[in-house]
């Protein structure tokens, strides 16, 4: 079994299209803290960062694996840019599962066509605990049929580079907190008067996603803007988005070990010390050993969790929780053998396993934590066993 290649990765599109455009960009990025913008908007006009998005409503319309390894792909590439493509991935999806069908044509052809979005569900207070969020969308009250949404986001991946904000919330006219877990979804447009977006100085990784604090002082939008009308339970709106997104990532980390086996294997082969290659000494030779089971191991995790959702499992959720943890702990582990085996060499900023080193920790935090995650499958095994 061999890693996806760019003949292979999905959705029919041009995979070395894409790393042409890409180039030796992704060092430059994550020491300078940003994508090129436009760069963004080209791949998003190809179909690239929502592919699934059907042929109908303007997308590639790739299945759940082709879209996975067309992220493994991207994800191997450059992980900040593979974390746009989540979020505005977890945009399009929701847009799909929630919109009506005058929402998914305007908001789909939108996403497809080079305009970005981000996705706001953390907040101060609810982190791991998303039933927390205090953000509310609540009707303006006067004759317009407008909405306002009040809150604060945090962590906002790409907020930056958006034209839109997918912002999760309490839905109804109560106080905070008051509305239960009745929800909404809104696109609410970044430039909005009343929205401020501040980035986060400094973050340990995928630095150059940027992650942003997003302030909503009563943002006023129009009801066609709130998807499928709003009032659908809180949990399943962000359940359901979490789910495209922990499918997203786990490919994400499929990409960063292969990018680090890549790296690890190049430089045993050609680093001599002992008067032979550093491969050649067994303990080296051990750690390439577990970079290619953990890149194995990640992508079969993937795959069937691929399968699940193409085949309306009734576990698909729960595959995408175990394809999340799988690939993030190995990640993460695997991230930090390849900076073993490259030693000095691979440890300066913007290097693919320095990179990956530190981008790869964030996967273990992120679309639930590795212990959220253990609790979800601990339950379902529970339930099942
Ligand atoms: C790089 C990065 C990108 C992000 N991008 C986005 C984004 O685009 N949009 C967005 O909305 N958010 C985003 N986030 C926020 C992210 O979703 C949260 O950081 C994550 O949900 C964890 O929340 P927290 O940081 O508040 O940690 P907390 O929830 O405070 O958790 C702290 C620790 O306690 C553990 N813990 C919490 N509850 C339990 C429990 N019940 N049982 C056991 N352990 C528990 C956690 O696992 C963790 O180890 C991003 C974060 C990062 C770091």
């Amino acid at each position: 079994m061999t890693p996806a290649t760019a003949a292979t990765a999905g959705a029919g599109i041009d995979t070395a299209a894409i790393d042409a455009l890409v180039g030796d960009g992704p060092a430059a990025w994550d020491a300078a803290g940003r994508i090129p913008v436009a760069l963004l908007r080209k791949l998003g006009a190809a179909g690239v960062l929502c592919a699934e998005v059907p042929a109908a409503l303007g997308g590639p319309g790739a299945d759940p694996l082709a879209n996975g390894e067309l992220t493994a792909h991207i994800g191997a590439l450059c992980s900040s840019l593979r974390s746009i493509m989540t979020v505005h991935g977890i945009a399009a999806a929701t847009v799909h599962r929630f919109g009506d069908r005058a929402q998914r044509r305007d908001y789909l052809g939108q996403l497809t066509s080079g305009r970005l979005a981000c996705v706001g569900f953390s907040e101060p207070g609810a982190g791991s605990d998303l039933s927390g969020m205090t953000t509310r969308i609540r009707p303006a009250g006067d004759s317009s049929g407008d909405l306002l949404v009040t809150g604060e986001k945090m962590w906002i991946t790409g907020a930056v580079y958006a034209d839109t904000v997918l912002v999760f919330g309490q839905y109804g006219a109560g106080p905070a907190g008051s509305g239960g877990a009745v929800g909404a979804a809104a696109m609410v447009p970044a430039d909005a008067p009343g929205v401020s977006i501040e980035p986060v100085k400094d973050p340990l990784g995928c630095r150059a996603a940027t992650h942003c604090r997003i302030v909503l002082d009563d943002v006023r939008i129009p009801a066609s803007a709130v998807l499928g009308g709003g009032g659908q339970p809180l949990s399943l709106l962000f359940t359901t988005a979490l789910s495209y997104g922990r499918m997203s990532v786990a490919w994400g980390c499929a990409g960063i070990l292969r990018a680090c086996l890549t790296a690890a294997t190049a430089d045993a082969r050609t680093r001599e010390q002992g008067g032979v290659p550093i491969a050649e000494h067994q303990l080296v030779a051990r750690h390439i050993a577990e970079l290619y089971t953990s890149e194995q191991i990640a992508t079969q995790a993937c795959r069937h969790a691929a399968q699940q959702w193409t085949r309306g499992a009734p576990d698909a959720a729960v595959a995408a929780v175990l394809a999340k943890q799988v690939a993030a702990t190995h990640a993460a582990r695997g991230a930090a053998t390849a900076v073993q085996v490259l030693a000095s060499r691979g440890f300066t900023d913007g290097h693919v396993t320095a990179r990956a080193y530190r981008d790869a920790k964030a996967m273990e935090l992120i679309e639930g934590s590795t212990e959220i995650s253990q609790l979800i499958l601990a339950r379902h095994a529970l339930d099942i066993h």
